[in-house]
């Protein structure tokens, strides 16, 4: 029978693979996934059930749903994988898993071929070093064609269309009877009789009154990256615009916690420098156009104020400094008004102009719009709205708000199990220098490839914690080892049934506990959005970017906090936390907004915590702890794991001690 409002149709489904989320980690799985199912039924005769959910629309879910014009993992028959984990490294000031950055290192090209074999356009070089927009006549990449590479791992790509090139395999492969759209997945249910173990998802449909609950033995969580939990620069009519993707609120984050999976390095956070207002890329513009950035009276920073990075060695000294230090650079410049920021668009192209003849230089400069068309068309809206032309007018700079992401240039995360053959610490090495909870693995490697310390829950792309740096490709990559290694673990424990912990009727009563505070008190009042017993999921919203905003570095304070400031936002996060069950709904899309965020709100909350606990400044241009405004490398060259008990809604937060596997001083 068809729900209603306030009354849903619960429907119950069991299977034994779940993939949440419709990103390029999930699109990845899902291309992969029927091959081993295959040839598990084809051995064992038993018949995986799939299923996917995404909350949106796979075609233009996730972080690439508008487009990207570059792939910026591509390794490439003249690169190593090791020199991989080494930039991915120092990018991210020294504490990131060499194991897993390797492993992908040398997994990720497969898929950029195969994107390329589904009609993704990627530009070429020919034998005469001349560059072809695009693959046609070029041989693949696979068969020795030349990538044009905008940095040292990007590679150029007509890619308006990427995800839905992307998607359209991913559909492909697993066939549409397996895959439902539009389910946003609220919860994750623990196994009755074993809490450490994962047992099924509980969601709703956001256009049908619908409350879905499922069983599973193996769960991907692949929901993206968080946003919207800083006040973002983009108020009031400019709301909506961000940089990273609006839609993934930190379900990935907020879940994996609740169902008792160790999260890492949650104090890090990545804070873009890009085009003003409109978010817009600049990877281009330094890269491709060797542009530089500059302040308001036209000095270069990066060389100005190049001696600050020798108070950060070795990040700082390296051939790329990290990232969060050419911010640091920057924000010097903000901080003592010397602001506006510029990308000085106007010398890189007259720069060209020298070298280069007139028709080269038109076909550069429609590049630099394509870019924005290709990725962030609200970029253009901006230059076309400001008459910005970019020969004539330098645009503005800004660090935006700050981001939680694991697979971009962040590597917050959950802590995963690694693959066995790198050399990784053991259980029994790490069994001393760690205190960490007992019950938890203590190597970096238990069993199944990018299983979390939940049994049988997965994750991968900006899921995946101290790696980063994995972009598209390599969440795709990621998705694909987890779907080998959920078959395998489906097949291994073949005979166990999960239960939940958890009886359906009281799960679909949680999920829609927003619409039943709404039935109930929306007549106390005459406006709808003022009454006693309950407050709209955007007001939430902004108490939550308020507290985070100003206590725990954000724009208002240039990225800047301190002990006190951060027990201040612990308290307040603790109050919004009780008043979040006193959201009301009223329709799906507030049901759906009432949700995301209180996953923005737990993710918050990590965030905090970890930047809590970590008594050092990690990332000075991401955040400084202006009470510990220094890199402690003797003390904190560790990294900073976490647990949530969501019955007692408390954090435990602990060190794991860190292990070069690949040789940093080369
Ligand atoms: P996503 O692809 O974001 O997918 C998350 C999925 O989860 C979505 O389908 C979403 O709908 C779904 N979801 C979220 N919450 C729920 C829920 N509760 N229930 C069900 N489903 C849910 N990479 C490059 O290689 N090159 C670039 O140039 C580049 N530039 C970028 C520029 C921008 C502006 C952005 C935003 C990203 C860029 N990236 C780039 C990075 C790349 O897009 C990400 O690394 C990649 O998409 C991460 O994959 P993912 O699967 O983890 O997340």
């Amino acid at each position: 029978m068809a729900g209603e409002f306030g009354n849903p149709e619960v429907v119950q489904e069991e299977v034994d693979i779940l993939f949440i989320g419709g990103g390029m980690a999930c699109c990845g799985a899902a291309y992969e996934v029927m091959r081993w199912a295959d040839a598990a039924k084809a051995e064992t005769g038993i018949d995986l059930k799939i299923k996917l959910v995404d909350k949106a629309a796979m075609d233009r879910s996730g972080a690439v749903a508008q487009g990207l014009s570059a792939i910026n993992t591509y390794i490439g028959t003249e690169q190593d994988p090791a020199d991989y984990a080494r930039m991915v490294s120092n990018d991210l000031m020294g504490i990131t898993r060499d194991d897993l950055s390797y492993d992908l290192g040398r997994h990720v090209d497969e898929s950029v071929h195969l994107f390329e074999e589904w009609g993704l356009p990627i530009w070429k070089t020919d034998e005469n070093g001349e560059r072809h927009d695009g693959s046609k006549g070029m041989p693949a990449l696979k068969d020795g064609g030349k990538p044009v590479r905008s940095g040292k791992w990007q590679i150029m790509i007509n890619g308006e269309s990427y995800k839905w090139i992307v998607a359209e395999a991913a559909k492909k492969a697993l066939g549409m009877d397996r895959i439902e759209e539009r389910i946003f997945i609220v919860k994750l249910v623990n196994d009755k009789n074993d809490p450490s173990r994962i047992a099924g998802a509980v969601g709703f449909s956001t256009r049908d009154h619908k409350v879905v609950v499922y069983k599973a033995k193996a769960i991907l969580l692949a929901a993206g990256g968080c946003v919207n939990l800083f006040r973002p620069r983009s108020v009031g009519e400019g709301q909506g615009r961000a940089w990273y993707p609006v839609w993934n609120a930190g379900s990935t984050y907020s879940m994996a916690a609740e169902a008792g999976a160790e999260l890492t390095m949650m104090e890090n956070r990545f804070v873009p420098a890009r085009f003003k207002d409109g978010y817009g890329p600049v990877g281009a513009w330094f890269l491709l156009f060797k542009a530089q950035a500059t302040n308001a009276i036209g000095e270069v920073y990066m060389v100005k104020n190049k001696e600050l990075l020798n108070d950060y060695p070795p990040y700082g000294q390296a051939a790329v400094p990290a990232s969060c230090l050419r911010n640091h650079l920057m924000l010097k410049e903000m901080r003592e008004g010397r602001g506006p920021i510029y990308m000085d668009t106007v010398t890189a192209l007259a720069k060209l102009r020298e070298t280069l003849s007139p028709r080269e230089v038109k076909h550069l400069e429609a590049e630099a719009w394509e870019d924005f068309l290709d990725m962030c068309v609200g970029q253009c809206g901006v230059w076309v709205g400001e008459n910005i032309e970019p020969e004539k007018k330098n645009s503005e700079l800004m660090p935006t708000e700050p981001y939680l992401l694991g697979s971009h240039s962040g590597c917050c995360g959950i802590w995963v199990s690694g693959p066995e053959d790198l050399g990784a610490p053991t259980s029994e090495e790490h069994a001393e220098a760690d205190k960490i909870p007992g019950y938890l693995p203590k190597g970096w490697n238990w069993g199944y490839r990018s299983m979390t310390t939940v049994k049988g829950l997965f994750t991968a792309g900006d899921g995946v914690g101290a790696s980063g740096h994995k972009f598209s490709s390599g969440s795709h990559a990621e998705g694909r080892m987890c779907a080998k290694a959920m078959v395998k673990y489906c097949i291994d424990n073949k005979d166990w049934k999960p239960e939940l912990d958890t009886s359906p009727e009281q799960l679909v009563a949680d999920i829609y506990q927003p619409v039943k505070t709404y039935l109930e008190f929306k007549d106390y009042t005459t406006a709808i959005d003022i009454n006693p017993h309950y407050i709209t999921p955007k007001m939430l919203q902004f108490r939550l970017q308020k507290i985070m905003d100003e206590y725990v570095a954000g724009v208002a304070t240039y990225y800047q906090t301190n002990a006190h400031m951060l027990a201040v936002a612990e308290e307040k996060l603790e109050m919004l936390k009780e008043d979040a069950m006193k959201m009301r709904a009223k329709d799906l899309h507030e049901l759906l907004r009432a949700w995301e965020n209180y996953h923005r709100i737990l993710t918050a909350e990590a965030h905090m915590k970890h930047i809590q606990f970590r008594e050092e400044s990690r990332y000075p241009g991401f955040y400084y702890r202006m009470d510990k405004n220094f890199v402690d490398e003797e003390n904190w060259h560790c990294f900073v794991n976490s647990v949530y008990d969501k019955n007692s809604k408390k954090w435990t937060v602990f060190k794991r001690a860190h292990v070069d596997l690949v040789d940093k001083s080369k």
